[in-house]
């Protein structure tokens, strides 16, 4: 008789529970802890578009000096979708906004930040119109704070965090980046312009802000202005605004009106094209009878 061996499985820090919002679970994370600034001196955090918005705010910098000075840039997927990570002080995996008393940017801190020691799975049913939202309990080694006696539900913490606004602010564009990962071959390859377009729309909000007030972005989009001058004036009502463009660059849903002139435009230029095109072909087909009869002559 073979006996069945058990290799040891590698132990992972997600506790294998799925929690709800009035589910409870035990954790304090504070400044007399031992373990005070172990979690952010080892970091791999993904950024969101209002942790930017938040941050940039903070430092009183543009998002282009946060981008270039404190994130770190990766790539989403196989089609080379644009993400950014928080970025690790010189030669350590230390966040750059960490000091001795702790987080440098706490009220603004990302929302990886604020969610640990929870971690936050959003599924959609199928043929349903919302997300689910399940979280489960994530404990490393060195965090101590799952030994505290405090003891909160979900939704207590996520209050205690101001997750809310941070998860409102960001939902629209975790479901983008879903559907187009998730997606696959109907969703198709993007363009190099559309990855542009989502870098611009995601993370560099003043050079969207820009793109949006520019000539161009104007003649092609209608826009009501009150809208205009609200999305050119507040930054969380622009990202919002990114958002919807997104859906349009990325999955050509109509979310903003283009101008009848504009539109009438573009189809001028594509039959344009379409014309040029089967004039070359025409061409090249003439070119190919040409050299079969000069072949025949031979
Ligand atoms: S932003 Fe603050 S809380 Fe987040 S990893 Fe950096 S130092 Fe830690
Ligand atoms: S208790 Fe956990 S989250 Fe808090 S400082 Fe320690 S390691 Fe970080």
């Amino acid at each position: 008789m073979s006996q069945e061996v058990h290799e040891p499985r590698p132990q992972s820090p997600i506790e294998p529970v799925r929690l709800g919002a009035d589910d409870a679970f035990r954790f304090r994370c504070h400044k007399g802890i031992p373990c005070f600034n172990k979690c952010c001196q080892n970091i791999d955090i993904m950024l969101a578009p209002y942790d930017l918005l938040r941050l940039k705010k903070r430092l009183g910098i543009t998002s282009r000096e946060l981008i270039d000075g404190c994130t770190a840039d990766f790539t989403m997927d196989g089609d080379g979708m644009p993400g950014l990570k928080l970025a690790t002080k010189e030669g350590t995996r230390e966040c750059v906004f960490l000091t001795k008393d702790g987080c440098g940017v706490y009220e603004d801190r990302p929302s990886a930040c604020r969610y640990y020691a929870l971690g936050l799975l959003a599924m959609r049913k199928k043929d349903s119109p919302t997300d689910e939202d399940s979280y489960f309990v994530v404990k490393e080694d060195h965090c101590l704070g799952h030994f505290e006696q405090q003891t909160q539900t979900v939704a207590e913490y996520r209050k205690s965090q101001g997750l809310d606004h941070y998860d409102d602010m960001n939902r629209e564009w975790r479901r983008v980046v879903l559907k187009k990962r998730s997606g696959g071959p109907a969703v198709g390859k993007p363009s190099q312009r559309s990855l542009e377009l989502f870098f611009l729309a995601s993370y560099d909000l003043d050079g969207f802000r820009d793109f949006v007030a520019s000539q161009g972005f104007g003649q092609l989009f209608e826009l009501e202005p009150a809208l205009s001058q609200q999305i050119l004036s507040d930054d969380e009502a622009l990202l919002q605004f990114a958002l919807r463009f997104l859906k349009q660059a990325l999955f050509g849903e109509i979310t903003i009106p283009v101008r009848k002139d504009a539109a009438e435009r573009r189809r001028e230029r594509y039959r344009a094209k379409v014309e040029a095109l089967e004039r070359e072909a025409a061409a090249r087909r003439a070119d190919e009878q040409d050299d079969l009869y000069d072949s025949l002559d031979e």
